[in-house]
């Protein structure tokens, strides 16, 4: 079977340098916001293009605080998307505010900006900008739109580590970023991790302050803030990780380019291409069809996984029942999640994988 992730077949020296690391996490008796800590957070800072990166414990937290360092809460509107993944959402919701959903454009699947437009209102303070399946396509415009309205821009860069657009790092067009370091991301950790981003001192030090109960100095509690540090143990394994992202980067582009040129069936559809291959970290390929299902089951009796991103779209969670959206409806993200399909696309696919998943894609019978 050809599966959804490779860590299996992950190389000998990336596996040994995990347990180097982990070694030495477990030799220095120190276990919370340590050495570890800051040597990762100094390391993402400068693989991602910013002064100062902040370690939390995980995305969903690194949105929240993301927002709470804004002053984005109760009373506020942050304009999001329906494709994404549920945390996205539960953030804008733990940091007190209202989510308001955008509809995608179906090229790319990405939030629609005549749509955030349609859901604009005095009370919206941020669009939330996910860069889905790591496409981090045309940031500039969305800076530059948010701009003129008066209102942040915070890109959920859970899928785009290293993305580049109009030769900025994905995750710098706002005054703070967040990623996740979940397992399966670009850049994983080995449970669960996240990080913010930020050029301003500032913020850096109250989202510092906001992970660690709202404490300023030890046992001085400036706000209600939470229990989301960075370990060391985690840490330790994303910065043993760390030097890989670039490699396996590039074999994801690779392979993305490899089925974008091969893939080829009458019912079966891809998203745009980037502009820039920088624009892209393939965090996921997904092609869309009618016949998802019968696509899926196909795949799967060719020996290819493959999985759905996502089935549900946020309007249509019981949690988020009654949610505000777009005046004119969300028929773009029904759609997609209707048709959509993942297939593998981790660096640890060989070139044979990769012809395989290609061959069973067009093996699909014409209908
Ligand atoms: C994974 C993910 C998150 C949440 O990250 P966790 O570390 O699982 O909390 C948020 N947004 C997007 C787009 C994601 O893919």
């Amino acid at each position: 079977m050809i599966q959804m992730t490779g860590f299996a077949q992950e190389p000998d020296a990336l596996r040994v340098g995990m347990i180097d690391a982990a070694a030495r996490v477990v030799g220095s008796h120190h276990y919370i916001l340590g050495p570890e800590v800051a040597a990762f957070e100094a390391a993402w800072a400068n693989a991602s293009g910013t002064k100062h990166s902040v370690g939390v414990a995980s995305g969903l937290d690194a949105l929240e605080i993301a927002l709470r360092v804004l002053d984005i809460g109760p009373g506020d509107e942050v304009i999001t998307t329906p494709m994404t993944a549920f945390a996205s959402v539960l953030a804008i919701i733990r940091a007190g505010a209202t989510p308001v959903l955008a509809d995608i454009d179906p090229d790319t699947a990405l939030l629609s900006i005549d749509s955030v437009a349609r859901c604009l209102s005095s009370r919206t303070r941020a669009v939330m900008l996910v860069h889905l399946y790591g496409q981090a396509r045309d940031v500039g415009r969305w800076a530059a739109f948010c701009d003129d309205h008066g209102i942040e821009l915070l890109e959920d860069c859970a899928q785009s580590h290293l993305a580049v657009s109009d030769g900025r790092p994905a995750g710098t067009f706002g005054r703070v970023g967040a990623y996740s370091f979940y397992p399966t991301k670009n850049l994983g950790a080995l449970g669960d991790a996240g990080a913010l981003v930020t050029d301003e001192p500032a913020l850096a030090a109250r989202a510092a302050s906001l992970r660690n109960y709202g404490q300023r100095e030890r046992y001085e509690h400036v706000e209600a803030g939470l229990n989301s540090r960075l370990d060391e143990m985690q840490a330790a394994i994303l910065s043993a990780r760390l030097p890989w992202l670039a490699a396996f980067t590039e074999r994801r582009r690779a392979i993305a380019a490899a089925y974008r040129d091969r893939l080829s069936h009458p019912d079966i559809r891809l998203l745009a291409a980037p502009r820039m291959p920088s624009e892209h970290v393939h965090h996921q390929f997904v092609l869309t069809t009618t016949r998802r299902d019968e696509l899926a089951a196909h795949l799967q009796g060719q020996g290819v996984a493959s999985l759905v991103h996502y089935p549900v779209p946020m309007h249509r969670q019981p949690a988020l029942a009654g949610i505000a959206h777009d005046p004119e409806g969300l028929s773009m993200s029904d759609r997609h999640a209707a048709e959509v399909l993942s297939i593998p696309c981790h660096p640890q696919l060989s070139d044979d994988d990769v012809s395989a998943v290609i061959a069973a894609v067009n093996s699909l019978t014409t209908s």
